[in-house]
């Protein structure tokens, strides 16, 4: 269930990218391209966040080392407000 679900999400978010629904962001941590999408929420196919291969695979290592639930709760929420930091940004951008 979780991995169509996974699967679905993906797709969404790749015809998405293809339709220009959105570009792709520098990291979402270190501001550096190229970058990979993740995707915190799976329900939500288009909440993508923008990480470079070294932070995208940490997040996932992190993500499977037991630690408490907060920890990894605050490090989603943290990337999220990045995320959307990034997005203001570049709309401000793209405005002038
Ligand atoms: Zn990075
Ligand atoms: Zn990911």
């Amino acid at each position: 269930m979780d991995g169509i679900l996974k699967q679905k999400a993906r797709q969404a978010a790749r015809y998405a990218y293809r339709q220009k629904r959105f570009k792709s962001l520098p990291c979402a941590i270190c501001g550096s391209r190229p970058t990979e999408m993740h995707h915190p929420d799976y329900t939500k196919p288009i909440d993508v966040v923008w990480l470079c291969v070294k932070h995208h695979k940490e997040l996932h290592w992190n993500s499977y080392v037991k630690k408490p639930r907060t920890k990894k709760m605050t490090k989603t929420e943290e990337l999220r407000q990045k995320h959307r930091e990034t997005i203001a940004r570049l709309q401000r951008e793209a405005l002038q």
